[in-house]
């Protein structure tokens, strides 16, 4: 004890305890716990208002009017959403709050160890509380994803909604209202009530079919129906920067019709009454790619109609999307059944969603000819090669990378190669190869992993209900369809430290992975796409247009001469740099003669190293494996 303590405990023991409250009050009042999720419904419909129509500022306006009692209570801003992946929602674009009951403001308390959490409490005699809030978009990209441009808008409710805590949230009703801007059109999977002009109101819905039912809105609207005279429609609803990026092509048209026609084929059932892709096309809107059972967002560059012929690159996305629908959404990893949207998601499974979510968008893009079944090989040749030199492998399972999302949120890192990322997708989509032609190989080429896809996700059709499962499951559904031991064939895979990627299902299609000089399109694409220059098979790095390093192989010939993502190469033989003189060097540097010399700037140092590499260019490729079956072909081409 100190001797002013000492001094003070000398007074009489009712001002001692005054004294404390009056110096240490937050230390008195514990703070209100965030009520645990229970089994009622929450009494009443909350009622929702989104005014999208500051497009200048693009700042959503939202008032939010709920049936209370008084006394206290909890409201949660939603952190995790499924197809996030991760507690991602942007909590820093919540602005503005303020509760208020019949008129009167009503103060506020952040959780200070929620921190989605607000406690208030609500006065004697109120029975409804209000929320005026905002949800403010980012402004450019380097503050997160635009949802708000001069043309185009997305509602995504997770993050323009408040909830109260304590409830399921299939167990809280929300009626929602929106007020577009003047004249625009709008899609989504949402039941609509009633629109006049601008102001839309639509059908009560439970939290969890609204959050799974988000909105594109736009200037320039167009709607395909990609399921004639199907029971159950398939519309695509595009909006645009301008309306000319709108207009699809009659050839263009058909290649989407049949995408929807292949994935209904391959799995037998639909789980939706009706589906809509909201899709944007466009420079501003971020770029998206989000699953709903009955709809999916979708965002990408200009040009994806208009400049057809500039490849095949990005025409995966509207696959992927639609095959969550049955994986992802109508089937759920079992880790994923959560009561609400502020209870931490399970990833262990993530290898089945997304990986065989990856493994058919690929292949319905082929069999649909949105890409040629030349496209697919290459860029299957590109996920080998850069899962085969994964080097992180050696630390990390592709197991482990499911807690990515959690972990980083996709921002940018520094050594991809070595620290590895969502490798659960592409690499997951290896696995699932490996398994596919595993099955062919055992029952004759009479069975194969599309026998697993109708028996897994084309159950019950028409069920909307969700269905969880385990691995065991996946495990006695794959047995089922081909008798073997498939736990410990995934669990090697998954688990596994290599050296390489899970390339047998690429050997057992009848395909070896090789390296030559030329790359193939699906590289040049990558290449352009990126706007690097990419030398990782040869020199282990890529090289952006100003001579910027990225993508270094941990161990490659480009670390072991000391270089990083922040070095900058100024010249190459004494000479300015540029891709074209880089490779020459390469070329050149295969006949023997002195090792490459590079002149790199990192700071404000300069400094000369030397690359003693002898090999040539090398870019990856498929080359058939003489005198076998060719899978691929089989697997790639369409469904009759
Ligand atoms: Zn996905």
């Amino acid at each position: 004890m100190t001797r002013r303590f000492l001094a003070r405990a000398a007074r009489p023991a009712g001002a001692l305890a005054l004294a404390f409250a009056l110096a240490f009050p937050a230390v008195a009042t514990p703070p209100a716990a965030v009520p645990a999720v229970g089994n009622e419904a929450y009494p009443g419909t909350i009622a929702l208002h989104v005014d999208a129509t500051n497009l200048a500022q693009q700042v959503f306006r939202m008032r939010l009017s709920m049936p209370v009692r008084p006394g206290p209570m909890t409201l949660l801003y939603p952190q995790w959403a499924p197809g996030n992946h991760g507690p991602n929602i942007p909590l820093t674009q919540l602005a503005g709050l303020k509760f208020s009951a019949g008129g009167k403001p009503v103060e506020w308390t952040r959780d200070p160890v929620n921190v989605y959490a607000f406690h208030v409490t609500v006065p004697e005699g109120a029975r409804t509380l209000e929320a005026d809030y905002q949800f403010l978009s980012p402004l450019d990209t380097t503050q997160g994803r635009i949802t708000m441009t001069d043309d185009i808008l997305g509602v995504q409710w997770q993050s323009v909604a408040l909830y109260p805590a304590g409830y399921q949230a299939r167990r809280i009703t929300v009626q929602p209202t929106l007020t577009l801007p003047a004249g625009w059109q709008f899609a989504s999977s949402l039941a609509v009530d009633s629109r006049t002009g601008d102001e839309v109101r639509f059908k009560p819905h439970d939290l969890d079919t609204l959050v799974d039912s988000p909105l594109f809105a736009g200037r320039h609207f167009k709607r395909i129906d990609l399921a004639p005279g199907a029971k159950q429609p398939v519309m695509l609803n595009i909006v645009a920067d301008n309306a000319e990026s709108l207009e699809a092509k009659p050839e263009q048209v058909a290649l989407h019709r049949a995408m929807v026609d292949q994935a209904v084929k391959l799995f037998g059932s639909r789980h939706y009454g009706q589906y809509d892709f909201l899709f944007a096309i466009s420079d501003e809107f971020g770029t998206i790619g989000r699953e709903h059972q009955q709809s999916s967002e979708n965002g990408v560059k200009l040009g994806y109609f208009t400049d057809w012929n500039r490849g095949e690159a990005g025409r995966e996305l509207l696959p992927h999307e639609f095959v969550h629908s049955w994986n992802g959404k109508f089937r759920r990893p079992a880790g994923q059944d959560v009561a609400n949207f502020n209870t931490p998601l399970q990833n262990e499974l993530l290898w089945v969603y997304e990986g065989q979510t990856q493994f058919w968008g690929k292949v319905l893009a082929a069999r649909s000819g949105l890409v040629s079944q030349a496209y697919a090989r290459d860029a299957l040749a590109a996920d080998a090669a850069r899962y085969d030199n994964t080097q992180g492998r050696a630390w990390r399972a592709m197991q482990d990378t499911v807690n990515d999302p959690i972990i980083n949120g996709r921002k940018p890192i520094g050594w991809g190669n070595w620290q590895r990322s969502e490798d659960y997708y592409t690499e997951g989509m290896l696995v699932w190869l490996d398994v596919d032609t595993k099955i062919r190989e055992l029952s004759g080429d009479k069975r194969s992993l599309e026998d697993f896809a109708r028996a897994f996700f084309g159950v019950e059709d028409g069920r909307t209900e969700t269905l969880y499962y385990t691995f065991e499951d996946v495990v006695t559904a794959l047995d089922k369809v081909q008798k073997f031991d498939w736990a410990p064939f995934l669990r090697t895979r998954l688990d596994g430290h290599g050296p390489g990627a899970p390339l047998d299902g690429l050997a057992r299609a009848g395909w070896k992975l090789v390296y030559d000089d030329k790359p193939s399109d699906a590289v040049r694409a990558s290449e352009e796409r990126a706007r690097v220059t990419d030398f990782t098979y040869s020199l282990g790095f890529q090289v952006r247009q100003d001579g910027g390093v990225t993508g270094v192989i941990w161990d490659g010939t480009g670390f072991r001469a000391g270089l990083a993502a922040n070095t900058t190469i100024v010249a190459v033989n004494n000479r300015v740099y540029k891709g074209d003189v880089l490779k020459t060097a390469v070329r050149e540097a295969k006949d023997g003669k002195a090792p490459i010399e590079l002149l790199v700037r990192k700071g404000n140092n300069l400094r000369t190293i030397s690359l003693d590499y002898r090999d040539g260019l090398r870019y990856p490729k498929l080359e058939r494996i003489p005198g076998t079956k060719d899978r691929l072909e089989a697997l790639f081409r369409a469904v009759k």
